[in-house]
């Protein structure tokens, strides 16, 4: 039954603090776009006013990474330019989520080269792959819609409860793991 629906019959409803942010972090994913080569183009179409994005709540592209929970690749990613897309992704605050859109960032694409990284997989976790050269703006929106599935089912992290020592310790282990 809609949340309309429960509001008219019954004039209240209940629900849980999980809930409710699972229901906004699903509905108002903010991507941080980076378009480093021709996918780019249909990552624009994608939120333009013709497949229009903003009906799934993403439109807002913030161009800031500590403003944004959906990391968008699309392009062929160099070695040379990993370490930009690494930094990107650590300055983004959890929870996040990663698309790899095309061929390219997926797998290195038609570039078998020592410069191409064959898969951002190798430097970041990956959520959903959109397969294709380029692939249809409808792809990455089935895309966004696997990743919004997958935020409705991830517990959300209301408070940090691990001491200070261990954040700090946590972050010495990454750093020794390169
Ligand atoms: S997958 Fe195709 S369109 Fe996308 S970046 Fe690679 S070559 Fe360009």
């Amino acid at each position: 039954m809609a949340l309309g629906d429960d509001l008219a019959k019954q004039g209240f409803v209940t629900t849980t603090v999980d809930a409710v942010v699972q229901w906004a972090q699903k509905n108002a994913m903010w991507p941080m776009p980076l378009g480093i080569s021709c996918c780019g183009i249909e990552m624009m179409a994608f939120a333009g006013p013709r497949f229009d994005v903003s009906r799934f709540g993403s439109e807002v592209f913030r161009f800031s990474p500590r403003q944004c929970d959906l990391l968008i690749v699309a392009g062929t990613v160099t070695y040379k330019m990993s370490w930009v897309v690494r930094k990107i992704w650590d300055q983004m605050p959890e929870p996040k989520w990663c698309i790899s859109m095309g061929v390219c960032a997926s797998t290195g694409g038609m570039f078998r080269s020592y410069s191409v990284v064959q898969g951002i997989d190798l430097f970041i976790p990956v959520d959903a792959y959109v397969s294709g050269c380029p692939p249809r703006p409808e792809a990455v929106i089935k895309a966004l819609m696997a990743i919004q599935e997958k935020a409705g089912n991830t517990k959300p992290i209301l408070i940090d409860s691990r001491k200070p020592e261990d954040i700090k310790s946590d972050f010495g282990k990454i750093a020794a793991e390169g």
